[in-house]
């Protein structure tokens, strides 16, 4: 593991407690953070009102970056999707979707994934470890820095979905901070609304992010629409079945009164079909709620496939009959593996082969 802590993942409480335990001026906080979400410098050199001595004192406890950019490749569609190397040496996945006025981010919050759906590709590079906050906000602060080398009055990122590699709401205090920072006024100034959360339905934590007020939405992977259905997709949902996941997306909505957005990965014959749209009514008619459909994109798994035109159009077509509000999200980065469910860090199978060239 690293030795030390990223100065980004520290709350400014934590940051004045620690100035104060140095022999420091806790208002130095504001400063230091100043510099790092406003002017998102790249070295404390760069903390020009912060005394030398103090900055030494900084570069010697935290680390001001924790990623090194291992690669980035750009879709025809103008998705960019970048690699990241972590200080204690793994990957994780970073896309930005540019569409009009918006920069939206798509970070991840974990190295790899424990929840092991089935149609996703993240499952099966397994788990590593957890994303400490200041880890996941460089991830933004990358893509700002990038923004800025197109043009100098470059507009930042509008837009963060936590829809990455991994399960944000299995990292929850790491998440929850990243929020809290990016919702500060004085910091990156991000209204609630342009933060997303998705989760697939670890229960629990979703009461939890309600208590703690996490400046954020939150997105529920559906993906199935009886259990039986999504516990053969979805392992989450033998220990938190559909019931317990709805009852937990009403008690948000009544307690934030925002509304949930479930996402729904159409596979052909399985969740795609006239049984699953009508069932698909059922649990959305008398719920506050959007649908985001999303065409299966290659998960490498060969049983699951995505369905045709046409089947496609007539479960829209049912669901949209009941009234209930459904977008078919356009796939964004898919020839570079950059679209919903392909981010996986596939190094090793590289280096194998290179080991049997050798
Ligand atoms: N763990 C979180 C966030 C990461 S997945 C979650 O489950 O919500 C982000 C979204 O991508 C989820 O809605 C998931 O259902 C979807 N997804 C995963 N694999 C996919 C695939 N192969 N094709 C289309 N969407 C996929």
């Amino acid at each position: 593991m690293v030795k030390y802590q990223d100065i980004k993942s520290l709350t400014s409480d934590e940051l004045k407690k620690w100035l104060r335990e140095s022999g420091e001026k806790s208002f130095r906080a504001e400063q230091i953070q100043n510099w790092l979400f406003r002017g998102q410098v790249k070295s404390y050199d760069e903390m020009l009102n912060v005394p030398p001595s103090t900055r030494d004192q900084l570069a010697a406890a935290f680390r001001i970056h924790s990623l090194t950019e291992a690669d980035c490749s750009e879709s025809s569609d103008g998705t960019l999707k970048w690699l990241f190397r972590t200080a204690d040496g793994h990957h994780i996945e970073t896309v930005m979707i540019p569409a009009n006025d918006r920069f939206s981010v798509c970070v991840s919050t974990q190295i790899g994934c424990a929840m092991n759906c089935a149609f996703c590709r993240t499952a099966k590079m397994g788990f590593t470890r957890n994303l400490e906050a200041g880890e996941i906000l460089e991830q933004i602060i990358r893509v700002n820095w990038h923004l800025k080398t197109l043009s100098e009055d470059a507009p930042e990122v509008t837009n963060i979905i936590f829809m990455g590699m991994g399960e944000p709401l299995m990292n929850l205090e790491n998440v929850h901070r990243t929020c809290c920072t990016l919702h500060n006024q004085k910091l990156f100034n991000m209204g609630r609304k342009r933060m997303t959360v998705s989760t697939s339905g670890v229960v629990p934590r979703i009461k939890e992010l309600v208590d703690r007020n996490t400046p954020c939405c939150l997105a529920v992977s559906l993906n199935g629409t009886n259990d039986e259905m999504r516990s053969r997709l979805m392992p989450v949902n033998k220990t938190w079945n559909l019931e317990a996941l709805l009852a937990a997306t009403d008690e948000y909505t009544r307690r934030t009164d925002n509304y949930v957005t479930f996402e729904f990965v159409l596979i052909k014959d399985i969740t795609c079909t006239e049984q699953a749209a009508k069932e698909l009514v059922r649990i959305a008619a008398p719920r506050r709620c959007k649908i985001n459909a999303i065409v299966l994109n290659d998960s490498s798994d060969a049983e699951l496939q995505p369905p045709e035109a046409e089947e496609i159009d007539r479960f829209l077509e049912i669901v949209r009959a009941a009234k209930i509000q459904i977008t078919l999200r356009n796939p964004r980065g898919r020839d570079i593996l950059a679209a919903c469910g392909q981010l996986a860090y596939q190094q090793r199978k590289v280096e194998h082969a290179d080991t049997k060239s050798a």
